[in-house]
Parts: structure tokens; C-alpha cells; sequence
């Protein structure tokens, strides 16, 4: 931890606190101390610059930022399953008419959602991103993002010598196949080989004719 020497002079500030004077109130020194809001408080001097930097209403504004991103949080859980859920949803096409779904365990339970919100990064300047955009909402497909990383990271990476794989660049390795002139996801993973598989998979269930990924093809 960084040690600062204080130093306790008419004049210096501290985060919020402007020192004014220091005064005897009763036997006891206080600093007298204008806080940027205009308010006047008084402090000890041990009190100052360590854990007190403000009159008070630097503690009230980071409360109520924390309850707006609770807030921030329930908005976009609900928006999540109504993309999915919701026919009258503008976004409606692009996810529940595509299939997309929300795994029932945040679907049925916002406290399990914002669980692992939290536990993995979420911040008020991020918003949810799937890491296969085909895939679902899910804690094994989402990850907390800011705009510039969900762009780059639904841009293919780049080719890899296996039959239908293409690695995102983030890493994640993408099968899909190509059916009636469109192209399918049939799933995603950190693990190549399990790409493979979900690939392989798809195609053998759906009785596609399209050619099997094979793990050797990288020799
Ligand atoms: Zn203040």
C-alpha cells in the first residue's frame, strides 16, 4: 500500500475537502473543512485524507450509483429473455425466431442471473455478449463485454485447416456447416476437439451430407 506523508495546511485538498482552519472546539483540535458540494464539516486530523474524503456525500452518490446498477442489471435481464421470449419485441427476429433461448436457470431466477453477473465482471459500462452469437444465453456462452470487444470478437479470426472450423478471436473455435446455401453453427468451444464433435455431431443427427471435421486434417 502506497504511504503518504499528510500534510494539514489552510488551503490543500483533500479528494473533496478544502482545509480552512484548524480550530480548537473544546480542548479538541478539529480541521474545518469545505466539501465541493459547499457544505462545512469538521473533522480530526487522523480522519482526513485517509478514509474520509468528502463531507459525506461522496458515500450517499456511490450508494445510489450501486442501486442504479442493480437497476442496470434487472433491465438487462429483461431484456435478454424478452429478445428471446417476447414476439412483440423489436429484437424478437434476431434471437427468439432464431432459436436463441435463455437457460432456465437465469430465465426463471433474476438472483441467479445477477449471481453470476457479478462473479464475472460485470460493470455498468458492459453489456451481455454470447461468445458463439448462435448460442445461447447461458453462463458457459456469456461474458460481460464493452462495445469494441463484441464487434471484434463476432469477426472470424481466421480459417484453420479443419473442415468446417473457423477459430473466433477470442479464441473460441466455431463448427458450422453449410446448408441450402446458409451457413449453420452447430456450437462452440474454447477445445477444438470439442468443436469438432459439436460439428459432427450436428451433422450425423441431421443427416447431413456435408463432410465430417477430422482432428488429423491439421497434419
Ligand atoms: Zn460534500
Amino acid at each position: 500500500m502506497r504511504k503518504k506523508t499528510r500534510c494539514f495546511e489552510p488551503g490543500i485538498k483533500y479528494g473533496r475537502l478544502t482545509l480552512i482552519e484548524n480550530v480548537n472546539k473544546k480542548g479538541r483540535y478539529f480541521w474545518k473543512c469545505r466539501c465541493d458540494c459547499g457544505k462545512i464539516t469538521y473533522l480530526k486530523a487522523g480522519q482526513i485524507g485517509t478514509n474520509t474524503n468528502s463531507c459525506g456525500c461522496y458515500k450517499i452518490e456511490s450508494h445510489r450509483t450501486h442501486n442504479e446498477s442493480k437497476t442496470r442489471l434487472y433491465n438487462i435481464w429483461c431484456m435478454m429473455k424478452a429478445r428471446c421470449y417476447r414476439k412483440s419485441s423489436g429484437s424478437y427476429s434476431n434471437y427468439g425466431a432464431r432459436g436463441i433461448t435463455v437457460c432456465e436457470e437465469w430465465k426463471n431466477s433474476y438472483e441467479s442471473f445477477k449471481e453470476w453477473a457479478l462473479e464475472n465482471g460485470y460493470a455498468d459500462n458492459l453489456s451481455i455478449d454470447r461468445i458463439d452469437c448462435n448460442g445461447n444465453y447461458c453462463p458457459e456462452n456469456c461474458r460481460w463485454a464493452d462495445n469494441s470487444t463484441q464487434v471484434n470478437n463476432r469477426r472470424p479470426f481466421g480459417k484453420i485447416p479443419i473442415t468446417g472450423i473457423i477459430q473466433m478471436k477470442n479464441g473460441v473455435y466455431l463448427g458450422q456447416v453449410t446448408v441450402n446455401g446458409k451457413r449453420i453453427h452447430c456450437g462452440s468451444s474454447m477445445d477444438l476437439n470439442v468443436a469438432i464433435k459439436k460439428r459432427n455431431e450436428y451433422i450425423k443427427s441431421h443427416n447431413l451430407p456435408n463432410k465430417l471435421s477430422e482432428i488429423n486434417e491439421l497434419k
